[in-house]
């Protein structure tokens, strides 16, 4: 019997060997050096290696700041955008030097439609939270960026779901999304591996993400979306905030290894000055402007490039556009390594290899040269490698697209709704017995002013309300408001003949100067579980105007005022 466990032990341990010797064997060596020389050594002191997308102490990350940054200094990355779950209400840290690395903070929100990563963007006046366009919304007139995280996590709560939200940036490479969707034999093989070559495991989990590349072509078909690769590095797996479901193992994988696999490179005007400040000017003006590309690391760096199209109607760099229709030639040269093929991509398909792919003979620089007579959509440029990990394999450098785009139709004014008033005198308060609201009406204003109940969120409820003329069906309804401090207004149709008096709703911002807005019926969202499309609005007994709690914290007072409501049928 003792004999018996013996040999079973001693055969376990030769498998493991095996398996770890196959690793070592099977995984990439060691990135592939490469020299930039001439110009090419000026572009890549302009040129500031990053990673994006990583979560600290703050949130469900392993680590605090300085502990990230120096594994980001060790890893060769000049900066590290934090993007902390959260609503916003924090005041983001001012950019600031860690270890020589310049560190800076973003937020990732929970929205209803996924996951939407905000930077360069101060503090929200109100937790930012409820519809992904919603959330879009107030990121935008904050003045942030907003990036779709992981739009295509195999967790369908993670996904980011709302394709008409206007995002201006989108993750086309999530790592969580990655190692989700690998398989557990390949998930085993990376945790021996990783005991070897760290990053060089972490990468094999990784392959080409077709459906997310081909969400960010479709859209950069007509506007411009600036891609990213979102490290999502929590220091550990199963970290609990993204995903409660996870068993928790904090310090596996290293940050460090993390930030050895891929990178975000940034292509900046002048290198970095070392004022933490004027620093990330430039570096969210560049990833703002598209001039940032992706390399995986782990097998080839630094990865650099230069992409433009130059022609008779201008010169357009990475991330720029012209008028679609102009004619130019598209300019792609890239530091690669040997075997590397460079390839050109219009609208998410590779042009034609014979005139827009190059291999490259040796390590140094491959260049395309391709005449475009009337451009249309977006290019971008991919380097492939033989030593990429996936199925299909994953591309080791992406660039962001040069775009032809038709000129933006002047925006028409908001169209005027004329549709039927609705009398002041008609209106009335709902409340939850623990908020208190006082309504006053005069010359056709409707003017509210609530205290939400104080303690947790228990759907505290304040809302002006008014009945409908009964089966008569609405397309739009619309008003001006105005609020006591910046809010959000739940615009909502209840419909007190159906089970349950369901509603349907979508929230429009209010702050201190009176503005238009119009809430579309198409456009409402069902405000209880299990329901989707809007009903016949014919059907619909009372327009509501709720205070949204997803924005207004328990125990807030304030007042919001409504004047020259109308339906219009
Ligand atoms: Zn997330
Ligand atoms: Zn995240």
């Amino acid at each position: 019997m003792r004999r018996a466990l013996r040999t079973a032990a001693v055969l376990a341990a030769a498998a493991v060997l095996f398996v770890i010797l196959f690793s070592f064997l099977a995984l990439p060596r060691g990135a592939v050096r490469l020299e930039p020389q001439g110009p090419w050594a000026d572009l890549a002191r302009r040129t500031v290696a990053g990673g994006y997308h990583v979560h600290t102490t703050r949130s469900d990350g392993a680590a605090g700041k300085p502990a990230i940054a120096a594994a980001a200094a060790g890893a060769g990355l000049q900066f590290v955008i934090f993007t902390d779950h959260g609503d916003a209400t924090r005041p983001p840290d001012p950019p600031v030097y860690i270890e020589g690395v310049l560190c800076l903070d973003g937020v990732e929100i929970s929205t209803a439609d996924g996951h939407y990563v905000a930077i360069d963007m101060p503090q929200a006046p109100y937790p930012l939270g409820g519809t992904a366009r919603a959330v879009a919304e107030d990121v935008a007139r904050l003045g942030g960026f907003g990036i779709a995280a992981h739009p295509d996590s195999p967790k369908p709560e993670l996904r980011w779901t709302d394709a008409a939200v206007p995002v201006d940036g989108f993750e086309w490479l999530n790592t969580d999304s990655e190692w989700r969707a690998a398989s557990r034999g390949a998930t085993a093989r990376a945790a021996l591996g990783y005991l070897v070559r760290p990053a060089a495991a972490l990468a094999s989990l990784l392959h080409r993400p077709v459906a997310s590349l081909q969400r960010w072509d479709a859209m950069t078909r007509g506007r411009p979306v600036v891609g990213l690769a979102g490290l999502d590095a929590h220091g550990g797996i199963g970290r609990q905030a993204d995903d409660g479901s996870r068993s928790n193992m904090p310090g596996v994988p290293r940050y460090r290894d993390s930030f050895r696999t891929f990178s975000d490179r940034v292509i900046l005007d002048r290198p970095l000055s070392g004022d933490a400040q004027a620093d990330a000017r430039a570096l969210y003006g560049s990833i703002r402007a598209g001039r940032v590309f992706t390399t995986i690391d782990v097998l080839a760096a630094p990865g650099l490039v230069s992409f433009d199209v130059d022609g008779p109607s201008g010169r357009a760099e990475m991330g720029g556009t012209l008028v679609a229709g102009s004619r130019g030639t598209i300019r792609a040269d890239a530091l690669v390594p040997r075997g590397a093929t460079l390839v050109l991509v219009r609208d998410g398909q590779d042009l034609d290899p014979r005139i827009a792919a190059a291999t490259a003979p040796s390590d140094g620089v491959l260049s395309l040269r391709v005449p475009v007579a009337s451009g249309e959509g977006s290019y971008r440029a991919e380097v492939r490698l033989a030593s990429a990990p996936g199925e299909p394999p994953l591309p080791w450098l992406v660039s962001n697209p040069i775009y032809f785009l038709r000129p933006a139709a002047p925006r028409p004014p908001p169209p005027v709704v004329a549709g039927e008033p609705i009398a002041g005198s008609s209106w009335h308060i709902e409340k939850d017995p623990g908020s208190s609201a006082i309504l006053r009406t005069r010359d056709g204003r409707v003017e509210v002013e609530f205290a939400l109940r104080s303690g947790d969120r228990a759907n505290q409820f304040v809302a002006a309300a008014t009945p409908l003329a009964p089966e008569r069906r609405l397309t739009s309804i619309a008003f001006d408001a105005k609020a006591s401090r910046p809010m959000r207004i739940s615009v909502q149709l209840r419909f007190d003949r159906l089970p349950g008096a369901p509603r349907w709703g979508e929230s429009v911002y209010v702050d201190q100067r009176s503005a238009p807005a119009t809430v579309h019926a198409a456009d409402l969202r069902p405000m209880q579980a299990g329901e989707s499309a809007v009903p016949d609005t014919a059907l619909a007994a009372a327009l509501l105007c709720v205070v949204e709690l997803t924005n207004t914290p328990p125990g807030r007072r304030g007042i919001f005022e409504l004047s020259n409501v109308r339906v219009a049928r």
